[in-house]
């Protein structure tokens, strides 16, 4: 098989890269590990199905953080929150400051407004806020605090069914499955699913992908600019395994995660918090600037996974989970991490949870533990083990000393896996794999330093951009596409 382009993988980078060449470039594949999601599903087999390792994953350092992502078509936002956030012009500024990247805003807003439209990006109505978000919201206020506000979101007649993160069931959120790829199939794309890149070759005049599809039968597949979007934690493995470029040995460095906690409150009468936006509202505190808080829920299939108890306390949570409330918290990480593949052990992650990131996360917890005690709870649960985590009284919660907690004690997932093949390290600013002529990457990995919003505009305006560099250079007469 040979196309002009060719992309591994569906997701926000991925789809998104082949929504902006189509048209131009009219030969386009994209090559998935994954299989079309079946929608209706309980969160259990969603989770066994599109999460890879069953979201068994997670980077190993003074703890261990779950870090899940999906392995499907659309890849990660097939079974994301729907949360959509631009860019921070401070974190822009960061990367012309830090980092010498000249990426400007103006560069990046006419694919936000392509996206606005494109995925039906808008705030979260009122009348779709679970009560878990509202309660926070009114113990937020009831100390103090200005209103937590809507998020925005990518969705369509949004029923408020609350199963974002294992594949909405009526195709409201505009995961690329829904909203980017059927297009490309329209227009006459190629997509080939179940088959997974294992080695790739660049050469003079071409690259070549040596792939295994689903019946585990080879597969080799020629093309002419190859965009790598397999995600934060495969792309770096590739471009160390294949030695792709003159950087290959810094892929796997520099990864950021987001490390997230959520706080559990149950209130004395029934909530049936699974009804609703999940996500839908969000929160600045001015005390802590590194963290940024966000509504959350586990579905009670997976509840006891989340409680750090055990025993009667953990009876009595998961009996009273029709009570229940939670909240989250993530932290823009000052930590980096590494991703590395190591033979017979397979993927291995090493992140250590900066110390400061530690200390935010636990205030974090406090403070929605406080917020959901101001707004009526009976108690709360903190996402801490082997230390005091279950508080009934304000009070208590308040003046109590977390001092001796360390953070392998601390329940956190990480759910923004980035950076691990930045720009100006493995790739330059046009998105290029240093010292190849052939070799582009869009996705998370590229992403320069922690983002400390959700990701996926920017992975996504990023890919929209890198399209563009590649239209232009088709214009060029440098460009061997057109031979094809
Ligand atoms: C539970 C959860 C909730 C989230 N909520 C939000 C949210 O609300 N808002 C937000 O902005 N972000 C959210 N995110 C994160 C966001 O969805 C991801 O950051 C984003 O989708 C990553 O895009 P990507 O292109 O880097 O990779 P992915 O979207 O993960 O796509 C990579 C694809 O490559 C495929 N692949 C990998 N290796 C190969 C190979 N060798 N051959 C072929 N295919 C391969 C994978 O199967 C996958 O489909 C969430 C993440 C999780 C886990
Ligand atoms: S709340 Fe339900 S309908 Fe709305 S986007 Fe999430 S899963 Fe889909």
């Amino acid at each position: 098989m040979k196309f002009d382009v060719c992309i591994i993988g569906s997701g926000a980078g991925g789809a998104l890269a082949a929504y902006g060449l189509q048209n131009t470039l009219g030969n386009i594949a994209i090559i998935e590990k994954g299989d079309w999601a079946k929608r209706n599903q309980d969160p259990l087999f969603s989770l066994q199905h599109y999460y890879r390792d069953q979201g068994f994953i997670g980077g190993l350092g003074k703890g261990f953080i779950g870090i899940p992502t999906g392995e499907v078509v659309g890849g990660t936002t097939t079974i994301n929150s729907g949360t959509c956030f631009e860019t921070p012009e401070s974190v822009i500024q960061e990367w012309k400051d830090q980092l010498h990247i000249s990426i400007e805003r103006s560069e990046l807003e006419p694919h936000f407004e392509t996206l606005k439209t494109l995925l039906s990006i808008h705030p979260v109505p009122e009348e779709k806020i679970s009560i878990g978000n509202k309660l926070f919201r009114n113990g937020v206020e009831a100390l103090g605090f200005t209103s937590p506000s809507p998020l925005n979101r990518d969705e369509k007649n949004c029923d408020g069914s609350g199963r974002c993160p294992f594949v909405c069931p009526n195709e409201a959120k505009q995961s690329t499955d829904v909203a980017i790829l059927p297009l490309f199939l329209k227009k006459g794309g190629t997509l080939l699913t179940q088959t997974t890149v294992t080695h790739i070759q660049e050469e003079k005049n071409k690259v070549l992908l040596f792939c295994k599809d689903a019946q585990k039968k080879s597969l080799t597949v020629e093309c002419k600019k190859l965009i790598i979007s397999a995600g934060s934690l495969s792309t770096p493995i590739l471009i160390r395994k294949n030695k792709l470029g003159t950087e290959w040995k810094k892929a796997g460095n520099g990864l950021t995660v987001h490390p997230a906690v959520k706080v559990l409150a149950q209130f004395k009468n029934p909530l049936y918090s699974s009804k609703g936006v999940p996500q839908a509202i969000g929160f600045k505190h001015p005390s802590f600037p590194y963290l940024s808080f966000e509504g959350v829920f586990t579905p009670p299939q997976l509840a006891s996974l989340v409680l750090p108890l055990d025993g009667k306390s953990l009876d009595d949570w998961l009996l009273q989970y029709d009570h229940v409330a939670s909240f989250g918290v993530l932290v823009k990480d000052r930590g980096r991490g590494t991703v590395r593949h190591y033979p017979g052990l397979g993927l291995f992650i090493h992140y250590p949870l900066h110390p400061k990131d530690f200390l935010d996360l636990v205030e974090g917890a406090r403070f929605i533990g406080l917020a959901y005690l101001k707004a009526g709870a009976q108690k709360v649960v903190l996402p801490f083990s082997g230390s005091q985590n279950e508080f009934l009284d304000f009070n208590d919660l308040k003046e109590y000393d977390f001092g001796s907690l360390k953070p392998s004690q601390l329940y956190a997932m990480g759910f923004h896996p980035l950076g691990s093949c930045g720009i100006k390290r493995v790739v330059d600013e046009n998105l290029k794999v240093y010292g190849s002529d052939r070799i582009f990457i869009a996705d998370g990995s590229v992403v320069p330093s922690s983002l400390g919003v959700n990701p996926q505009i920017t992975i996504m305006a990023f890919a929209l951009r890198l399209a563009n560099y590649l239209k232009r250079q088709l214009k060029s007469s440098d460009s061997d596409i057109r031979e094809s």
